[in-house]
């Protein structure tokens, strides 16, 4: 524990943004896409038992959703293209972006719920 008092949190959610262990960054944090290593091999940081729930995937949904639709929006001001042309484009872009940003925001949820010492599954 004296360990996590003195991780920075700038720091944690960064390293834990690069898929790496927020604590130390020098281990994979995933074992596959959104599977946590049980603990970091580097520092021992119980990585796999935090639980981040819903909230990596709605964080991801509000940042791609900030980030395609208004993209959408200027491509149909700037250009009025056809309506296939938006079907061929906002589809995959979306997926790809959900996608690659999915295990970074859930490392960086992880990340600060290292930080705050959380571990996801406190009573209430
Ligand atoms: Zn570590």
């Amino acid at each position: 524990m004296e360990k996590l008092a003195r991780l920075d949190l700038r720091q944690a959610i960064t390293r834990g943004f690069s898929c790496r262990c927020p604590q130390c960054g020098n281990s994979n944090l995933y074992r596959r896409y959104l599977k946590t290593e049980t603990d970091c091999g580097s520092c021992g940081a119980p990585v796999g038992e935090i639980r981040t729930d819903d909230i990596a995937p709605y964080f991801t949904i509000m940042i791609v959703g900030h980030i395609v639709v208004p993209l959408l929006l200027g491509l149909e001001q700037a250009a009025s293209p056809r309506n296939w042309v938006h079907w061929v484009i906002w589809p995959p872009v979306t997926i790809a972006l959900t996608l690659w940003f999915l295990p970074r925001v859930k490392g960086s949820v992880l990340g600060w719920m290292l930080w705050l010492g959380m571990r996801g599954d406190e009573q209430h």
